[in-house]
Formats: structure tokens, sequence, C-alpha cells
């Protein structure tokens, strides 16, 4: 058994088999193969060994030619590895019988040794473990050919690992059969976390290096409440995280109960509990959760996962359902916020070195005028089929907000020129998530129609904190005084002027801060759709003087542990059996 911490992004727990995805990508699987299938596999896996050995040998004979002997003695080395019949032996034997697929026997047999090596202490040592991967996935390459599989055609229940997820290929997943997941990267605030959480799938990122630890098929625990991963675990650990998984399990079908009550406080505060989306799919869950509206529609996940940008129609189609579906809640649809993490491709270093200072958001839809118009003319239109508002990320100086508000006349025009229906009275609102945005909140009050406070950006522009490195996590926190002092700006300029404001970064999915917010004045928030009910009970139990109480304690105190564990005690206080 081996615990690994990791960065807790997505709460809950799954137990299953690991499903290891390397850093190339590749699908390790533990297939067991039909008895009348071994010979078949024995000749396949004698193939790619073959095919291994001539690679490497035409490497060893370039790089002699070129370099000389002593480089040429790392490919001499790999190849009496290759070539070595004990090794050989060894995977036959895990194929014959055992019945192991050849890619689960080789890569089982192969980070043995690597294993062995990496357990002795010395550079030297730790160099021979890392040849013994290379080639590992020289063989599995070789193996695996055109046979490498997508992860979103994974068809039985496993636990994901990989060294690192896009947002999109997480998008992607089959929260039917990924039951959790966990990496190697990636931080707190990360999309891959944001869009794992939306799924429901519990998840723990920034890890480190674990992926050598672990084979395809091994038995593997994800605690997304603690952020930790289990590998092999014992008995005794499988069964109290299996009751653990029981527990969940009632308190959710507790929690189910609450559909159709509303978030209203005990001293009758109505508090409008809202759902974040990034596909139109996802409605059905919040619907189903009770939710009283989308209060963030993340449109970029249209241009993720795909070569071409979408066309007016295929935006207008996704609106329309969700407009549709929603009927008269509110829908509030975020036009693109595409860079920075949310890339199809890896922009060219020289040409954006600080991705989230970067063309990102905002100021990509600005630049690129023909997309965003597009993609603005589809909203006005799906908003002639429900309760849609519009809402502009990243926004961080009047300026911006009126070349926005500009592009989005001109469409309105143009709709209105060619007697196209919209809605004309469609409300208009932008992110909070710039410190800039919220020192310059009470000019703002004078252009938009309501606001929602990104928390997700927030913390790290007012913290200098990457929200998806993991090396710098523990920095990044909703709990930081200075975090909490601009999020009570942003509500008290709102409030003041009687422009509407809502949150809809990750902080106000967590009962911890609940109470909190609901004490700086907050009365609408929009959280990921398994957190509605969580949320929703919250407010139902506490009044809006206690939650004020909470608020002003909370804001005297100078860090962010102390507030952090003040709220706990608190949120324990009024609920003792929350996992905080
Ligand atoms: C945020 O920044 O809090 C937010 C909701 O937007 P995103 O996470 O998509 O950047
Ligand atoms: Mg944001």
């Amino acid at each position: 058994m081996q615990r690994l911490q990791g960065i807790a992004v997505s709460p809950g727990v799954a137990i299953g088999e690991a499903l290891v995805v390397d850093n190339e990508g590749f699908r390790i699987p533990r297939r067991f193969l039909p008895r009348d299938a071994v010979d078949e596999e024995l000749g396949r896996l004698d193939r790619a060994l073959a095919a291994a050995a001539a690679e490497v040998q035409r490497n060893r004979d370039r790089v002699q030619t070129q370099l000389g002997d002593e480089y040429a003695a790392i490919f001499t080395a790999h190849l009496q590895m290759l070539n070595d019949r004990r090794l050989r032996e060894e995977i036959v034997d895990l194929i014959r019988n055992r019945h192991y697929s050849p890619e689960y026997a080789v890569s089982r047999s192969l980070r043995r040794y690597a294993k062995a090596f990496q357990e002795i202490e010395g550079e030297y040592m730790s160099e021979r473990a890392n040849d013994i991967f290379d080639i590992e996935k020289r063989i599995l390459r070789n193996l695996l050919g055109q046979r490498r599989e997508e992860l979103s055609q994974v068809t039985s229940p496993v636990l994901v690992l990989a060294r690192n997820l896009t947002p999109s290929e997480t998008a992607n997943l089959n929260p039917q059969f990924v039951l959790g997941l966990a990496t190697e990267v990636g931080g707190p605030g990360s999309h891959t976390a944001i869009v794992a959480e939306g799924l429901g799938i519990p998840a723990v990122v920034g890890i480190g290096g674990f992926l050598t630890d672990v084979s395809g098929g091994d038995t593997v625990i994800v605690d997304g409440d603690q952020g930790m991963v289990i590998l092999s675990p014992d008995e005794e650990t499988l069964a109290r995280y299996r009751h653990e998984v029981e527990e969940q399990r009632s308190l959710a079908t507790k929690l189910e109960r609450l559909r159709e009550l509303p978030a209203e406080t005990t001293d009758g505060q109505r508090i409008q509990l809202l759902g974040n989306i990034e596909f139109p799919a996802e409605v059905h869950q919040c619907l189903d959760r009770g939710a009283d509206g989308i209060g963030l529609y993340r449109t970029e996940f249209l241009y993720l996962g795909r070569d071409d940008d979408p066309s007016e129609d295929a935006h207008h189609a996704a609106y329309a359902e969700v407009a549709e579906t929603m009927a008269d809640h509110p829908v509030v649809i975020r036009t693109l916020d595409l860079g920075a993490d949310k890339l199809r491709t890896l922009p060219d270093p020289e040409d954006e070195r600080n991705p989230f200072l970067g063309l990102r958001s905002i100021r990509l839809a600005l630049k690129n005028r023909d997309m965003f118009r597009t993609q603005l003319r589809a909203i006005l239109r799906a908003s002639a089929h429900g309760n849609i508002r519009l809402m502009f990320p990243l926004i961080g100086t009047l300026m911006e907000l009126r070349q926005a508000k500009m592009v989005l006349a001109d469409a309105m025009e143009d709709l209105e020129e060619a007697g196209i229906a919209f809605d004309r009275d469609m409300k208009v609102g932008m992110m909070v998530e710039v410190p800039a945005a919220v020192v310059m909140m009470d000019m703002f009050v004078h252009e938009v129609d309501f606001f929602s406070i990104g928390t997700n950006d927030l913390i790290q522009y007012c913290l200098a904190v990457d929200r998806s490195n993991k090396d710098v996590a523990s920095l990044y926190t909703a709990a930081d005084p200075a975090v909490l002092r601009l999020i009570q700006m942003a509500i008290n300029s709102a409030n003041k002027a009687g422009v509407p404001i809502s949150m809809c970064g990750q902080m106000c999915g967590s009962p911890m801060y609940t109470m909190l917010l609901l004490g700086l004045g907050l009365r609408s928030m929009s959280v990921t759709p398994s957190a509605v009910p969580e949320i929703k009970r919250v407010c139902r139990t506490v009044a809006i003087d206690q939650c004020q109480r909470v608020a002003e304690h909370a804001l005297k105190l100078d860090n962010a542990r102390d507030i952090k564990t003040y709220l706990k005690e608190e949120l324990t206080k009024v609920f003792p059996e929350f996992p905080v």
C-alpha cells in the first residue's frame, strides 16, 4: 500500500482499477487474454521486441557515426536489455501463465526493474531507471501502434491516472466509466480540476511523479475530499473507504429531498442558487438538483476539442437548447474565455510567456472581432428563446467593457436590419475577476446590469499565484484576507448601487465559505451542479445575522490558515457531519 498526497479538487471517493495514461498518452491496459490467444499474443510481443531493437540499432549506428562510441554506448545498453533472454522469459511467463496482455506484462516487468534502480541511491542509478522507462515506452509504442485508445472510449469502470489532462480531454471523459481521476501536475484552480468537479468525478491533482509506481489494473483509491491517492490499499483501508462511499451515497439521498425547496435562510432571506455549466447537457444536472438557473455557461468549451471555429448556427443550437430547457429560469451565457489553459494548441512560448497575463479571454475576443461577432449574433438570436443574459469575462478596464458593448451593439443593429428576432432588453453583465475591476467598481456599476465575481481568477491575480501550478498551490486560497477584502469591496459597491451581484468562482461551491459570503451581503451564487444541494442545505440552516457575525470575525483575522480553521469550526457547529 502506498499513500500519495496531492491537491483535492473534486470531492468524493472512488475505488477501482487504475487506467494509467503515461506522458505520451499511452493507455496501458490490463487485459486478460483468452487462453487460445496466448500464442498469437506471444508472436505480437516478439515482433514488438524485434522492431524496438531494430529502432535502437538504427539510433546507435547513427549516433556512432555522428558522435562516436561513447555516446553510442547508451543505445548499446538499451539493445542489451531488449535482447535480454531473462527479461523476455519473465514477460512470456506473465503472458502464458497469468494470461496478461503483452502491454501489461511489459509494463509490469520493466517497471519493477526501474523501481529497483530508483530505490538505489545515486544519480547514476536513477538515470538507469529512466533508461528502463524509455525502453518500456519504445516497446509499448510498437505494441500499441495504431491501437492507441482514446480516453473518451473507455467502456469499463476505471480510475484514470495521468501525468496531465487538458480541460478538453477531461471534458470528454465519460463519468459513467471514469470513476476517479488523479494527475501528477495541475493546480487547485485549473480548468481540468473545474471540469472534473463539473462532471462529478472525484479528483486529486498535483501529486508529483507517481505513475511509475502503478500499473494498469492495480486497485487504487482516489480520495477527492482529502486530496489523497492510495495505491494497492490493504483490506482494512479498503473496508474503511467502502464504508465512506456508502455514507456519501446516503448523504446524497438525503440532500436529494431538498430539490423542490428554496435556498432560503431561517430568517426568510431567499438566496438565488444557480449552476455552472460547460456543456448544454449539464442543464439537466442543474434542474435535477434544484438550481434556480444557470449562473455561468462557459461557452469556450464549444471551441475546445475541435479544429475549426464553431459556426454561428452551431453556437446558436447550443444556446437555444440551454435556454429552452431552462424555460424561464435565467441563463447567463459568458462570451468566449479562451486562452491561458483553455487552448486548442499550446502557443509558442515566444508569443506567450505568461499565458494568464497574455492574450486571453475578452482581450482575445476583441482582437478576433469576426469570431466574437459570430458568437454574439448567436447569443442574441438565442435570446428570443428564453431568459438569456450575456456576460463578458476578464474585464479589467472600462474601455474594454465599452469596446465589447460596442461590438454587441453592432451585432444587434445587424440583426435588427435583417429582421431577426432577439431580446432587445437582454441584460448585459461582466465578471469581476481582475482586481482592477474591483477597485473601479463605483464606475462599472453605471455600465452593466449585473456582476459575477470570478474568484478562480481573482485569487490568482490578487495573490500573484498561478491557479494551475501545483508548486504554489498552498498559496492559492480564497481564504486569504486580501482576497476576502476584495470580495467585500465588490459586494459592497454593487449592493450600494443596487446592481445585482453574484459569484460563480469555485469558492462559493464550498460549504465552508457559505456563511461568510452570506454575511458579506452576497445573495446569489453559481456553483458546480453537484454542489447545489449542499450549499442549499447550509443556506436553509443559517440566519443572516449569524452569518454577519461570522464574516465580521473572519475579516478580523490576518491570515488564511486561521480564517480557514475558524470557518471550518463554524460550519462544524452547524453541520457536525460535513467532511471539512
Ligand atoms: C473564475 O475565474 O472564477 C471563473 C468562474 O471563470 P473561469 O474559472 O472559467 O476562469
Ligand atoms: Mg475566470
